[in-house]
């Protein structure tokens, strides 16, 4: 059964956890996935973390593609390594109206289970890597945000309470894709 999930944003304080190891990949588990697709594709999201629906678990959706079908359900994932940098403008559906440059690894590696619980070992580039990347700082319970300190972070939070006194309706509201445009991204699809 898929439901829309609630969104929380900062400064929930489960948002800066860091998320637990899945173990169990049972029925339950399975609505969740579905549930965080769904929320995700209706928000506008390219990713979605689970923390950012309110449970503390290693769970990221990622559709670099935003096409429905194309989502990789991403269970404990580990960094293996990384290579490049890039700034790229970044939003997060927990911190409406906020876009901040950041600086990410333009390739990684990385492995994960899937939805079920099934292990393997992913390499990706530039606009997905930034997706992954900025989803795995949600399991460690860093935001955006977080990558500031000073002038600039409190810069951001007053954009994000402007935001929330003006929300900013449309297709392009939060996503980092439509902030992304200069990038050369060639996406695969299928995993490599
Ligand atoms: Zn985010």
């Amino acid at each position: 059964m898929m439901t829309k999930l609630k969104i929380r944003t900062y400064p929930d304080p489960i948002l800066s956890q860091r998320a637990a190891p899945v173990t169990d990949f049972g029925p339950l588990m399975q609505d969740l996935f579905d549930s965080m697709i769904e929320t995700m594709h209706e928000s506008d999201g390219v990713g979605l973390a689970s923390p950012q629906v309110g449970i503390s678990k290693q769970i990221f959706i990622a559709c670099p593609t935003i096409r429905k079908g194309e989502e990789y359900v991403i269970v404990n994932p580990i960094l293996e390594s990384f290579s490049g940098k890039e700034f790229g403008s970044e939003g997060c559906l927990s911190l409406p109206g906020v876009f901040a440059e950041i600086g990410r690894a333009t390739k990684i590696k990385f492995s994960y289970q899937d939805r079920h619980g099934k292990k393997f070992r992913l390499e990706v580039e530039n606009f997905f890597a930034r997706v992954v990347q900025h989803e795995m700082d949600h399991l460690n319970g860093k935001l955006l945000i977080d990558h500031f300190a000073g002038a600039k972070r409190e810069q951001l939070l007053v954009q994000f309470e402007e935001a929330k006194r003006n929300p900013i309706k449309g297709k392009d509201r939060y996503d980092i894709l439509n902030r992304n445009e200069n990038s050369k991204d060639k996406l695969k699809t299928k995993p490599a």
